[in-house]
């Protein structure tokens, strides 16, 4: 049976190993999950098995569907937040709960389950130092890439400004504030918690706490954030090309 298994999964890697455009050998791939936790009270980490050759960047993301008949054709994209020489792949996924989708089946799926991986994609690639702008697990693809700046000794060059509902929704909190230090601002928008900013990011906050808007700005968060935020900086002197944005 086991055996079996393993021929199946390696033939789907050769019928796999075609150059597709992104310079990765896979255009899919079955890989099995070693490992979860939740990191806040809706976030699950899952830690999966790496195939050889496998490759990303820094905030890129991939297309992820769960290895089982009725969910395997449901793709929904999800961001590395490991680094690219990690000897596994780490997502950090939001569960909706309240959905009938795929991150309310992904609760039920743990170590020994099996994931598909397709196309990896994604804009938001780290070019030069800057102030990043997140909301909620908008946070992803800025871990990965301020990881990847950590391990150069060259995370703290830059700003982090990182909004929630409140403080129980913050991911990767101390490892941000080890990575960053003082670069590291967060915002709560619901919530009074002594010692920290209670408010939206709009104009003034970003007045405030920033001094120099011709530097390279990165926002990922639900669209009408990220869009909102995109026109306040380009209305304070902010370029378009050194705006770099998901949603
Ligand atoms: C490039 C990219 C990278 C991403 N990376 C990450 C990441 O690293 N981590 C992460 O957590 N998320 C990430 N996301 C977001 C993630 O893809 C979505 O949260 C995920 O697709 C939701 O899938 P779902 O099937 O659970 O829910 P959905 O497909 O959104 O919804 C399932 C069903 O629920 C219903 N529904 C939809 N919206 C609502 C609503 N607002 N209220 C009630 N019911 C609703 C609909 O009937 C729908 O068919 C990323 C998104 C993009 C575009």
């Amino acid at each position: 049976m086991e055996d079996e298994k393993l021929n199946e999964q390696t033939n789907s890697l050769k019928e796999n190993v075609q150059e597709n455009k992104s310079g990765n050998p896979y255009q899919h791939i079955i890989l099995k999950v070693l490992e979860t936790d939740y990191i806040t009270h809706d976030v699950k980490r899952f830690v999966l098995e790496k195939p050889p050759g496998f490759s990303f960047k820094p905030g890129q993301a991939v297309n992820i569907s769960i290895n089982l008949p009725e969910w395997k054709n449901q793709l929904r994209p999800f961001t590395f937040t490991n680094l690219p020489d990690d000897d596994y792949l780490e997502f950090m996924i939001k569960i909706y709960r309240d959905r009938n989708g795929v991150t309310k089946k992904l609760e039920s799926i743990n170590a020994g389950d099996e994931l598909i991986l397709h196309d990896v994609f994604g804009v938001l690639q780290y070019k030069e130092d800057g102030v990043f702008i997140s909301a909620g697990s908008g946070i992803t693809p800025f871990l990965s890439i301020f990881r990847y700046l950590y391990k150069q000794k060259r995370a703290r060059a830059n700003l982090l400004i990182y909004s929630n509902k409140s403080s129980e929704d913050v991911i990767m909190e101390k490892s941000l504030h080890t990575m960053l230090r003082d670069n590291f601002i967060m915002v709560f928008t619901r919530q009074n918690v002594i010692g920290f900013v209670e408010k939206r990011i709009d104009r003034d906050f970003l007045i405030d706490n920033i001094s120099n808007f011709k530097q390279h700005f990165y926002i990922c968060g639900p669209e009408d954030f990220v869009m909102s935020i995109r026109e306040i900086l380009l209305s304070l002197g902010a370029t378009t090309e050194h705006i770099i944005f998901d949603s």
